[in-house]
């Protein structure tokens, strides 16, 4: 049973909620995937104002442009809608890249049928696309798309000079798109390459903040009950005892300690013991409050630390853990068997140390003992007590 280390709870706590979601939503790859639009989108509406600033030169006729323009703009806002709603992710494609350069490539392709005057540009826009946006996809999808460009512009070079379009050279938009045919897959490998490297970071990344979080579980809990280690409660305990010279907030502590340990282990086998353990550790963390913190102290011990609650709180906690584990089924683990505690609870009282303070829990719990086990006996005050 693994618990939360506190720092971790406090940075999800804190974590505001998502810039601009509004405009970009909330899920982090919907909002990758809106910005990605956004940026494209700013790059199409100049277009779409380019071919409307180029018919009014004459360069162009305004029909053409503003056909273009709306194609362009239109899309974007499409693109928008289905991100932004959901949709994307709820269909599994949560940056819609594919659908995305395809329209690209019709783009491209409308362009050079419409602007005879931007036939060159067109085709040097297709290669800027390409390598734009290929790193997205995989080798299937941008062989697909390289295809789908050439199919797109010869046909649409076939089209124009079966409708005998004025201006147009035959021969030289044949060795354009000869050219694109040859050009078009060799970005498209260089494209794969540049994306397989990327893609090998990103999972290198992940990888390492994977193997930072499993060291980082391994240095702070216990391997067998997954509760705090001892290094991980003595950082807890500093940081506790700071804050009680800050606000003087009581806190106690409790060093719990299996009764009779020893001959479970002699009687019923190691495995049973570690078993006993285990389920001794899981139904303390359950009886503890939330706010409590539970470590595995040493072999059979462990040692509760308890934020807020002075010495009868803290023995409070101590008769309730006792009820809980009266509860547990023991004998399902072995015929028989049995399970007690005895537990020492000290309150931190003014000026003490860490020291100190588990040393009379320390004490506490001897006095448990000697009283004859399964009980729970406090620490005696110190003369000057906290007056918070
Ligand atoms: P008392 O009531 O006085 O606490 O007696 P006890 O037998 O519980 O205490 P003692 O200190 O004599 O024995 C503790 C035993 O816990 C000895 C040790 O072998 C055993 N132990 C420590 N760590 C583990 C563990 O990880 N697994 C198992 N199965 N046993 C462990
Ligand atoms: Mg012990
Ligand atoms: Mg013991």
């Amino acid at each position: 049973m693994n618990q939360p280390y506190p720092s971790a709870i406090a940075a999800e706590a804190a974590a505001a909620p998502a810039k601009w979601a509004w405009l970009l939503g909330s899920i982090a790859a919907q909002r990758s995937g809106v910005k990605r639009l956004l940026w494209s989108g700013v790059a199409y509406l100049a277009g779409a104002a380019f071919w409307v600033l180029a018919a009014r030169s004459g360069l162009m006729p305004m029909d053409h442009a503003w056909l273009l323009a709306i194609y362009f703009v239109s899309s974007q806002v499409c693109f928008y809608a289905l991100l932004r709603s959901g949709y994307a992710i709820a269909h599994q494609d949560p940056t819609l890249a594919y659908p995305q350069v395809l329209f690209g490539v019709t783009a491209v392709v409308l362009t050079y049928c419409l602007a005879d005057f931007a036939r060159g540009a067109a085709l040097q826009m297709l290669c800027v696309l390409l390598v734009f946006d290929m790193q997205r996809l995989d080798a299937r999808r941008i062989r697909n798309v390289s295809v789908c460009a050439v199919v797109l512009l010869a046909g649409a070079l076939a089209a124009m000079h079966g409708l005998e379009m004025d201006g147009l050279n035959l021969k030289q938009e044949l060795i354009n798109i000869v050219m694109a045919a040859v050009m078009l897959p060799m970005l498209s490998l260089i494209a794969r390459e540049v994306g397989g490297i990327r893609l090998r970071q990103v999972a290198q990344k992940a990888e390492l903040s994977d193997l930072v979080a499993q060291l980082h579980q391994l240095s702070t809990h216990d391997a067998l009950t997954g509760l705090y280690n001892r290094r991980c409660m003595t950082d807890l305990l500093q940081e506790e005892l700071k804050r009680y010279r800050r606000s003087g907030q009581p806190f106690c502590v409790a060093i719990l300690d299996i009764d009779w340990f020893k001959s479970i282990n002699d009687q019923y086998g190691h495995a049973v013991g570690d078993t006993v353990l285990k389920v001794f550790a899981s139904t303390a963390r359950r009886s503890a409050r939330g706010s409590d913190a539970l470590a595995r102290w040493g072999g059979e011990e462990f040692l509760l630390l308890m934020p807020g609650v002075d010495i009868d709180g803290g023995l409070q906690a101590m008769a309730r853990m006792r009820d809980r584990m009266l509860m547990v089924d023991w004998s399902a683990h072995a015929g028989g068997l049995r399970v007690g505690f005895s537990a020492g609870v000290a309150e931190c009282a003014a000026g003490e140390t860490m020291d100190s303070l588990l040393e009379r829990a320390d004490h506490a719990l001897y006095a448990a003992k000697e009283g004859g086990r399964d009980r729970a006996e406090a620490a005696p005050a110190l003369p000057h007590r906290a007056s918070a």
